[in-house]
């Protein structure tokens, strides 16, 4: 039996991935391994006993108690803690998938990569972070990363076996979220449940927010630059408002291979479940007739000034993913809690990677976890409002 296991469990991409492992059989096809969670403790106790996992975790130690309670007499164990993550990552598994929202995702999806097998990544900010550690974890123990992002995926699988030579660039695909269509000056006092509204995709709070500032396609730009190993200067955006295509391929001998499909991460996630085979998904298949159009635009950089500084991050290179991704984490964390505006995470993300680029090591390419989370704990620091 394939062993599994999803760091992220409950939530939005976790929850679709638990979705499609039931449909293929759950804890009868499957030999369920860990799963794990923040906060919410129901979730992660229902999925465990339904899955029958070896190990349920949640990050947050002061929960123990509960989830131990919420498990009795299922013979799933219960643990907590940021090392009782990254010991569930140490356990053999064949398949895990990496969907913890943000830099805690590092240290498990790391550990993970020690296992073989396939890592499915959500996860972009462990390879906005600290993509050449991932690589090199991946290729020393030979394990497979496949990409869990609609886009990346995409571009994965529009690729097929060509290899990066034959690519004259790639192009991801952005919805524009849900300011797209705003006035400029309207954008001062969006809130933050104005913030939390997508026009295409059902998702966590934390990416549909970044959906709307871009920081989520920022974080993609520098995703692509590291999962396909592909210069700044052969990724593009293109604003397409109808989430049909996710990704383009053009290669060096003018044509282009567009990957399309319904605005469902089951598709995303069950390939990498599936891969290398293909095997039916509940996704719908798309009526382009009924679609009628696709539209295209240039994205807007005044608008969204993070993709200009995802430009400045790649060129940069060193710790400038970590402190971008920290600081982005920090200044989002603020939006939430109120203290500060909308328009007011991209300066602040900018100011903490021009103030630390000054700072000895920014340069350094990432020797390491802890190098990482130093350059990580840093950046927030000097993100805070
Ligand atoms: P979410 O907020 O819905 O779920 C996040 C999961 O991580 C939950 O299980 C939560 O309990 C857990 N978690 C939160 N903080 C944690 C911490 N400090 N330590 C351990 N676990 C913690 O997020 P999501 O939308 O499912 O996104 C997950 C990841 O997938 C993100 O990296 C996101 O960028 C990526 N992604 C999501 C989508 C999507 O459709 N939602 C699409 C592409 C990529
Ligand atoms: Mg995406």
């Amino acid at each position: 039996m394939r062993r599994i296991s999803i760091f992220g469990a409950t939530g939005s991409v976790g929850t679709n991935g638990i979705d499609l492992i039931r449909r293929a059989g759950g804890a009868e096809a499957f030999h369920v391994v860990a799963l794990t969670a923040g906060r919410n403790i129901e979730r992660l106790a229902s999925s465990a006993r339904e899955m029958r996992a070896e190990i349920a975790v949640t990050a947050h130690e002061e929960l123990l108690d509960d989830l131990r309670a919420r498990l009795e007499g299922s013979g799933v164990e219960a643990a907590a803690g940021p090392a009782a993550l990254v010991e569930a990552a140490a356990r053999p598994a064949d398949w895990v998938l990496s969907a913890i929202v943000g830099a805690a995702g590092l240290a498990p999806g790391l550990t993970a990569l020690a296992q073989g097998g396939v890592l499915a990544l959500a996860n972009k900010e462990s390879l906005v972070c600290a993509g050449p550690l991932m690589r090199a974890a991946a290729d020393r123990n030979g394990t497979k990363i496949l990409p869990v992002d609609s886009e990346h995926s995409a571009i994965f699988q529009a690729l097929g076996s060509e290899s990066r030579d034959s690519v004259k660039h790639v192009t991801i695909t952005a919805s524009g979220g849900a300011f797209r269509d705003w006035p400029l000056e309207r954008l001062a006092a969006a809130t933050v449940a104005e913030a939390s509204t997508h026009p295409n995709w059902a998702m966590g709070q934390r990416i549909t927010i970044d959906s709307a500032s871009m920081f989520n396609k920022a974080m993609e730009v520098i995703e692509t630059h590291e999962f396909f190993d592909l210069e700044a200067e052969r990724i593009k955006v293109l604003l397409h408002p109808e989430s049909i295509i996710h990704a383009m391929v053009t290669h060096v001998d003018g044509g282009t291979i567009a990957h399309l499909g319904a605005p469902d991460m089951r598709h995303a996630i069950g390939y990498a479940l599936n891969w290398p085979e293909r095997a039916p998904l509940p996704v719908a298949a798309l009526d382009l007739a009924k679609t009628g159009s696709l539209t295209f635009r240039e994205p807007d950089e005044t608008r969204w000034p993070a993709l200009r500084l995802a430009r400045e991050v790649m060129a940069a290179g060193g710790m400038a993913g970590a402190v971008f991704n920290a600081a982005k984490e920090q200044a989002l964390d603020d939006f939430i809690a109120n203290r500060i505006g909308f328009v007011q995470m991209a300066p602040r993300v900018e100011a903490v990677l021009e103030t630390l680029s000054g700072q000895a090591g920014f340069a350094d390419p990432p020797a390491d976890l802890d190098m990482v989370l130093h350059w990580d704990r840093i950046a927030r620091q000097e993100a805070a409002a």
